[in-house]
């Protein structure tokens, strides 16, 4: 059968339940076989009267030996129900309608929680149907796949539509993998589990359909990033990039320290990648302040000394810019050439920077990932290093791959837990950085309560009077759409004037001018501002390691890798740090975020609570990253079958990277209706 035919032409359909099942998204053959359950409702095998226990959940079935209508007891309908070992009371409320429907002599199945009234075994509201045909009785009948519906179309509707087609499912559904792929992964056929999806034998069958097409899910987006990865390792090409000795001590000599042991094993992996002909296209992970700059440089450093070129792209203008200036601090007096470009410059001088990145005459250019996406060439780029924060940027890294195949490394302060890492970053290698370099002190993380401001106040003005910064961060600048939300400006106000009168209090905002910004990020790093009040519109990824203090107002507002995120911010020098969270809400989810932040600082720990708190639809949508939308698998709960699907995907790419050898013709095709050409897969084979 043709799976995208139209679903009027299926038997029971015709053109009013067509248009029902199409306000549901049910528009073919395809769409509805793969129109899941909701839920599945499983009775247990009919007994026999004479074994029914009063307060057991039963199933029985029998004859109607006489029936019986008491509309002045609240219209009770009374059935006698008999089989060859004994006779129950079967009662309704309110049953009136069922009259026309039970009468003595049918056979009737009923299922529902026994009691005992005077004397006799009684069925009170049970679910019931009736057996025309005794032979013909299947327990599934009775329960089975209850559908999402609508008013037009009801699950039951929808479920005798499916039912006799879905008895054919082997002519409609071809088998993906060959039977000892099956065996080994112990997974059942496609065509049984689309039948036992919708049409479970048993609780067991349905596991195991629901296992399968879960798997082929998982399985299908793998292989899509499987595919792409492929693409990137072996139709592009790169420069390899050689590491002598030399280069290593020159390149180390620019660190004030000595690199950690993670700084040390992440820059192995990135040598390792970059001396191939083929692009890197590596994740480095690592809370702030780990010292992923200092990695990023290094690699920077490595494509300089053979002779190409390099380009650093941050998120935003105020990133550019202090990333510009830790390069500067660790390159001073070094002959390596390197460039800033902002928004601000234009015009003639803007076309001459630019002519210099094209002759080559400029070693390292950083600026935001727009800027440098716009209208730069380079004579010869041979690393791209993109600073995401806490963005994922897949379709960024996709849009420059199209530029050039520089090798790519991309960093993020969002730890990303495991399962994100295997889907939307499913095509990166990745390298965490786990262990902040040493020196750092902790930082202690509190809940301040309405009631305890006061105290928060003269414990801040004591660590200012002791020499010590502090950020406030609020929600939003605003607060015309939620007069709860403190805003920045007024609040920066109250500051300024009452509460840190005798000291000196800034603002600084998103809608500010670029060179203001700037102008206060430079004081406050000089230390000519104690107090920076701000937004989280703006950045304030500063490294100012004298600033010890980060106080978020209405914290509760904030996500959690938000507020793990503004946490970095602080603990970055040797003092003790603070980050006191102001809040008051008895909403459960914000509370357990706040408790959270105050347990723990281990940010992948967070950012796994976040997932599970969150669930992975809303913290990230697979969709929006090119990734086909998981109907049945949740990629937290169905972890170890993501790490299956993941290892066979890759491993069958690997072999047939076109998945033109025999059996694979089916796979392709699911590949190319489930992404379309989302991951460019339409020039594959
Ligand atoms: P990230 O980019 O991950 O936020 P940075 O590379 O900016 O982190 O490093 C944060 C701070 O730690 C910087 O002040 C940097 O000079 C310092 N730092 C980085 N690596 C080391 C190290 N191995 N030993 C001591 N300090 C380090
Ligand atoms: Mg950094």
């Amino acid at each position: 059968m043709d799976l995208s035919m139209a679903v009027q032409y299926i038997k029971g359909v015709g053109p009013t339940r067509a248009e029902a099942l199409a306000e549901l998204g049910v528009h073919t053959l395809r769409d509805l076989l793969d129109y899941f359950p909701r839920d599945w409702q499983f009775l247990p095998a009919p007994i026999k009267i004479g074994q029914l226990r009063p307060d057991e959940s039963v199933t029985a079935m029998g004859v109607i030996v006489a029936t019986e209508f008491l509309p002045r007891r609240k219209q009770l309908f009374e059935v006698t129900l008999a089989d060859d070992t004994g006779v129950c009371r079967v009662i309704w409320f309110n049953g009136g309608y069922l009259r026309n429907q039970l009468e003595p002599g049918l056979r009737l199945v009923v299922s529902g929680k026994v009691s005992l009234y005077k004397y006799t075994k009684q069925f009170t509201n049970p679910r019931f149907t009736v057996v025309r045909d005794t032979e013909e009785f299947h327990p599934e009948d009775f329960g089975g796949a209850v559908y999402p519906a609508s008013a037009k179309i009801s699950s039951p509707q929808i479920r005798r539509i499916l039912r006799p087609l879905v008895a054919h499912s082997s002519e409609m559904i071809a088998e993906w993998y060959p039977p000892e792929f099956l065996r080994k992964n112990e997974l059942i056929g496609r065509a049984e589990a689309y039948r036992q999806i919708h049409d479970p034998l048993d609780e067991s069958h349905l596991n195991g359909a629901r296992r399968r097409l879960k798997f082929d899910e998982l399985f299908l987006m793998q292989l899509g990033l499987a595919v792409k990865r492929r693409h990137i390792q072996y139709d592009l090409s790169a420069r390899p990039m050689v590491r002598s000795e030399e280069m290593n001590t020159r390149i180390r000599r620019r660190f004030p320290f000595l690199l950690t042991a993670d700084q040390d094993a992440v820059i192995e992996e990135i040598v390792a990648d970059m001396a191939e002909a083929r692009p890197m296209n590596r994740l480095l992970q690592g809370d702030v302040g780990s010292g992923k700059t200092v990695v990023a440089l290094y690699a920077a450093l490595l494509a300089v000394a053979n002779k190409t070129q390099v380009a650093i792209m941050a998120p935003t203008e105020i990133l550019a810019g202090q990333h510009f200036q830790s390069i500067e601090r660790y390159l001073h007096g070094s002959r390596v050439r390197r460039l800033l470009i902002t928004g601000g410059i234009t015009g003639k001088k803007r076309d001459e920077l630019l002519g210099r990145v094209a002759d080559g005459a400029v070693d390292i250019v950083v600026g935001t990932v727009a800027l440098l996406q716009e209208d730069i060439t380079f004579r010869e780029l041979g690393l791209v290093i993109i600073d995401e924060q806490h963005k994922f940027g897949v379709r960024q890294r996709g849009k420059l791959r199209k530029l050039f195949s520089p090798h790519c490394l991309v960093m993020t302060a969002t730890p990303i837990p495991r399962t994100l890492a295997m889907t939307a970053f499913g095509d990166l290698d990745v390298s965490v950085i786990r262990n902040a370099p040493p020196g750092r002190g902790k930082i202690i993380t509190r809940w301040v309560q309405p009631h305890n401001r006061g105290a928060a106040w003269d414990f801040i003005r004591q660590r200012l009077r002791a020499g010590r910064q502090a950020y406030f961060v609020y929600p939003r600048i605003d607060a015309e759409e939620d007069a709860l939300i403190k805003t920045a400006t007024r609040e920066f106000e109250s500051l300024r004037r009452d509460t840190f009168r005798d000291y000196r209090v800034e603002l600084l905002h998103g809608r500010m001018k670029s060179a203001d910004k700037q102008r206060i990020m430079d004081r406050f790093r000089s230390g000519k501002i104690d107090v920076l009040v701000s937004t989280v519109l703006i950045e304030v990824g500063v490294d100012v390691p004298n600033a010890t203090i980060m106080v978020i107002e209405n914290a509760d507002r904030f996500g959690l890798a938000q507020l793990h995120q503004l946490r970095g911010r602080i603990g970055r020098g040797a003092n003790q740090s603070y980050c006191l969270l102001f809040a008051q809400t008895e909403d459960p989810s914000a509370v357990s975020r706040l408790e959270i932040m105050t347990r723990s600082s281990d940010g992948f720990e967070i950012a796994e609570q976040d997932l599970r708190l969150r669930g992975p639809g809303e913290l990230f949508s697979t969709r929006q990253h090119g990734l086909p939308d998981l109907k049945l698998a949740n990629i937290v709960d169905d972890f170890d079958l993501l790490i299956l699907a993941r290892k066979n995907a890759f491993e069958l790419i690997e072999k047939d990277p076109t998945l033109t050898t025999g059996s694979h013709a089916e796979l392709r095709s699911a590949l190319l209706g489930k992404f379309g050409d989302r991951l460019g897969l339409v020039d594959v084979g």
